[in-house]
């Protein structure tokens, strides 16, 4: 009798380790592909000797002090995994590896963010040139400008430097 509650417990034991991993399984699959990081308007802010503590010089030339790195300098230009590109500063979701293309600047260039929320952009007349700037929404972090000679179906070039984003590749493609 004892023997025989055992060897069900174990049984009913093996089937609900088997029956979890499946659902752990299914759950994962359904967000493959699904990037639920639509920006919701709230800020991270920080003082400036806060930033540095957080980021790498570059990063924060970049970021902070609007910097531009040099062509082909950078991490992710010839970068051509999936994956998610996030701000360096605060972590959202700006880009998704799909919407990359070959620019052949020598930065990383994407025709759209994420979501249009999740990348902001403002007039930029800095150095006599009449540019668009692109920043991130949350923290401020500046990220690059954007052009109107990328591809369909935006025709808009994000371009971007390395220095401000941070790659997380999907593994599960
Ligand atoms: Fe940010």
């Amino acid at each position: 009798m004892v023997k025989g509650i055992v060897v069900w417990g174990a049984v009913l034991t093996a089937l609900l380790v088997f029956t979890g991993s499946v659902f752990a399984k299914a759950s994962k699959k359904a967000t493959k592909g699904c990037y639920m990081g639509k920006y919701q308007g709230d800020k991270v802010v920080k003082t400036d000797a806060e930033w540095k503590k957080i980021m790498t010089p570059e990063q924060y030339e970049v970021l902070r002090g609007e910097g531009t790195e040099r062509a082909c300098s950078g991490l992710y230009w010839n970068n051509h995994k999936a994956g998610v590109y996030h701000c360096a500063g605060c972590g959202l979701e700006l880009f998704v590896s799909a919407t990359k293309f070959e620019s052949g600047t020598g930065w990383p260039s994407f025709y759209q963010p994420i979501f249009p929320e999740n990348v902001a952009t403002r007039k930029d007349n800095s150095w006599g040139m009449d540019r668009v700037e692109a920043h991130c929404p949350r923290c401020g972090g500046h990220l690059g400008h954007v052009f109107e000679d990328g591809p369909k179906p935006t025709n808009l070039r994000y371009c971007i430097n390395s220095a401000s984003v941070t790659f997380v590749e999907d593994k599960g493609k």
